[in-house]
């Protein structure tokens, strides 16, 4: 019943045109450091809508709706960087050693297709080559239990190059090197009952949704109370993405990040996830009121959860000395920082519940 309040209450939303940012999003490889090309899709689609903005020094983008209350702003943070890893060693059989950017599993990428992106110094573009993630050890035919046993740490994790190569001079050749940007494949699927399976719906779901919110608040011709920041940040995943650039006049400081649905977790696929506390601490008590309010006056479907092992850009920004009010909503991601999942439902929840904070007085 609930659901059914929730699926008409958001029918002014055009679903096809989140999923079309959403989709775009994730086909694009973005691992921090790595981040460019993604950014230019995203200034392109500010372009589109005609939103100012401007680019930081570290390459995050931060678009600006002037509001009838320009000295106390508002600003809405998502990170478009996911986890991946570099090259750290190319071996002698001409495999590449890798060491992470971010943290996961080493059995969460094993297995997996991935991109290797070579940096060109005179020019944008490096070339791109496809290889996959694979255990030290990966067939039990020839290794047997020590295959199954070993443990799944990065020295024991390498990269077969879909490539006819067996040494490192080879592979030298090809113009791959140490520092070299390796792309996680999202595999992508949006299935017919509405879940979403990908990497990195951690966080580009979330940017997916402050997109379509630029583009709404824009269509609607109401003018905004507060002057409010979008923050597209691009190293979230390596602690520092809001650390610094936050507009001045921000008194409120939301980022918009995954909720973790899960073992002994409050949070849901289907609601928008609003964190209590995680391990920065408890977030502004006074702003988790007022989300939450909104949530029940709206019959917005929410689930307040703490997270022991997560920190936001919100963390950051508030360790990095900024006098702020911090909230972290988001849509639940089962499986974070592996192959993930979310429900439209969860999109649509945390999408209504920005919309109607944007426009609250
Ligand atoms: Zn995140």
């Amino acid at each position: 019943m609930l659901i059914s309040i929730l699926r008409s209450d958001n029918l002014n939303y055009n679903e096809d045109k989140i999923k079309y940012y959403l989709n775009n999003i994730l086909s694009i490889p973005s691992p921090s450091g790595f981040t460019e090309k993604i950014m230019d899709y995203i200034k392109k689609e500010l372009g589109i809508l005609n939103v100012p903005y401007i680019v930081t020094n570290k390459g995050a983008v931060i678009a600006t709706l002037k509001g009838e209350n320009n000295d106390y702003q508002r600003t809405l943070t998502a990170h478009v960087d996911t986890l991946g890893a570099m090259v750290k060693k190319i071996n002698p059989s001409g495999s590449l050693s890798l060491d992470p950017i971010g943290g996961y599993m080493m059995n969460s990428i094993e297995g997996e297709n991935c991109t290797i992106e070579t940096i060109d110094c005179n020019s944008i573009k490096g070339k791109s080559f496809t290889g996959t993630i694979q255990s030290i050890k990966p067939s039990v035919h020839i290794s047997g239990d020590d295959a199954r046993e070993l443990k799944r740490i990065p020295e024991n994790m390498e990269i077969i190059l879909d490539e006819k190569i067996s040494t490192k001079k080879e592979v030298e050749d090809l113009g791959l090197s140490v520092g070299d940007f390796i792309c996680f494949d999202a595999r992508t699927i949006f299935t017919e009952k509405g879940f979403v399976k990908s990497r990195h719906l951690d966080d580009k779901a979330s940017v997916a949704i402050l997109l379509y919110t630029i583009k709404y608040i824009l269509e609607s011709g109401i003018k905004l109370p507060y002057t409010t920041n979008i923050f597209i940040s691009n190293y979230e995943e390596v602690g520092h993405g809001a650390s610094a650039s936050i507009p001045e006049k921000t008194k409120e400081f939301v980022s918009v990040d995954m909720g973790c649905p899960g073992l002994d977790q409050n949070s849901s696929e289907y609601s928008v996830c609003i964190c209590a506390k995680d391990s920065s601490g408890p977030y502004d008590l006074e702003l988790r009121k007022r989300l939450t309010q909104i949530c029940k006056k709206e019959k917005i479907d929410y689930k307040i959860d703490v997270y022991p092992h997560y920190g936001s850009d919100a963390s950051a920004a508030l360790r990095a000395g900024w006098d702020i009010k911090a909230a972290l909503i988001g849509a639940g991601i089962f499986a974070s920082h592996g192959y993930e999942r979310t429900h439209m439902d969860s999109i649509l929840n945390t999408l209504n519940l920005i919309i109607k904070y944007c426009f609250q007085k």
